[in-house]
This record gives structure tokens, C-alpha cells and sequence, in this order.
């Protein structure tokens, strides 16, 4: 018996559709910048930290990798749209190529600020790799380069994506049967 109840969790993306889709995001990483391109991965903590170890793995390029730490006010499930940055970039990003990997573009509230908050440092060139998007819930456009899947308007869990900080170690993403919360401990 798993740590979680199977039963009321649904798996939406299993662990082979999530290796594969990250593959070719690699593949096409590493086309698109070219051969010997330095890149700066910059994760955004916390849910990014699963989505990232793949996909660093599956560039073929010199990678650095550095964390930020972002958090919206809010209940669980609801940005408010006020955004913090909890967790500073441990290195300055002037001059270099940077990609954001992001969990999941939901309103697009976050990744506008983190954009923002980029720029004013001068990198050479930023893009945004986000595994899932769910277009239903886009309040701001975004650029996102890169999209790993689009999802329907549902609070997925697992692969780095939490309910209450847990639930990130599940190795596929997934969903409340019914969309019915709390999930089981
Ligand atoms: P946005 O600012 O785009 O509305 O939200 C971005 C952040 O909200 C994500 O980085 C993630 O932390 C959180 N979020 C949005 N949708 C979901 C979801 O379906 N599941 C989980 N676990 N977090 C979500």
C-alpha cells in the first residue's frame, strides 16, 4: 500500500508520459540555443524542484542552476495576484542566457512578476519552460517558450506540486477523484 489512498487520487500525466514530454522539451532546449550555449536554469521554489532535476538532465548543454522563491497571499487553491519573492537568485544573471522552469502557469500572475523582476537585471535573453499551463485560468498573457502539457482547470498535485506542502513526492500528476480535497495524509 502506497502512502497515499489510490483510490482517491486520479492520475492525470503518468510517470512514463512525464519522462517522455521532458525528453523532447530537452531535445528541443538544446536545438534551439545551439551547440556550447551556457544556460542558467532558474528554478521557482518550491514546485519546480522535481520538473527541474528531469529536465536539467535531458539539456545537452553547460547548465548553472539557481533557485528563487516566490509566494502569493492567498488561500491554497487561489492566487491573490500579490506576489513575494521569499527567496533571492544566489548569482547575478547579468549577461546570461536564462531559463525560468516553472511548475504550472496558472493565472499567469506569478510568472508576470518574476518576469519583471528579471529583466531589471539584464540577462542576455530570458524564456520560460513550464511543464503544465491550464489556459482556462490565464489572466495575463505570458510568453512561455516551452510547454511540457495543457491541463484542464483542476488543482493538480504531485511531481513537485503540493496540497499543504505534501504530496510533492507523488511520481506522476494528479488529481483529487471528484476534486474533492483534503486528499488523504
Ligand atoms: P499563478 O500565479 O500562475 O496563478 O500561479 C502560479 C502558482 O500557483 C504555481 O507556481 C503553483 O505554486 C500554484 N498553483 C497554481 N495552480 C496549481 C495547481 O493546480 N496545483 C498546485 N499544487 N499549485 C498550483
Amino acid at each position: 500500500m502506497p502512502f497515499y489512498d489510490p483510490a482517491k487520487i486520479e492520475v492525470l500525466i503518468d510517470a512514463p508520459s512525464l519522462a517522455a514530454r521532458i525528453s523532447a522539451l530537452g531535445a528541443q532546449i538544446t536545438a534551439d540555443y545551439g551547440p556550447g550555449t551556457e544556460l542558467v536554469l532558474v528554478g521557482v521554489l518550491k514546485g519546480s524542484y522535481v520538473f527541474l532535476a528531469d529536465l536539467a538532465r535531458a539539456i545537452d548543454l553547460p547548465v548553472e542552476i539557481d533557485f528563487l522563491g516566490l509566494s502569493s497571499y492567498g488561500s491554497s487553491q487561489e492566487t491573490s495576484g500579490v506576489v513575494q519573492m521569499t527567496q533571492d537568485l544566489t548569482r547575478p544573471v547579468k549577461g546570461k542566457h536564462v531559463l525560468v522552469v516553472e511548475d504550472i502557469v496558472d493565472t499567469g500572475l506569478t510568472m508576470q512578476y518574476l518576469l519583471q523582476n528579471l529583466m531589471t537585471r539584464l540577462p542576455a535573453s530570458v524564456k520560460v519552460c513550464t511543464l503544465l499551463h491550464k489556459p482556462a485560468r490565464s489572466r495575463v498573457a505570458v510568453p512561455m517558450d516551452y510547454v511540457g502539457f495543457e491541463i484542464e482547470d483542476r488543482f493538480v498535485i504531485g511531481y513537485g506540486l503540493d496540497y499543504a506542502d505534501k504530496l510533492r513526492n507523488l511520481p506522476f500528476i494528479g488529481a483529487a477523484v471528484n476534486d474533492e480535497p483534503p486528499f488523504p495524509a
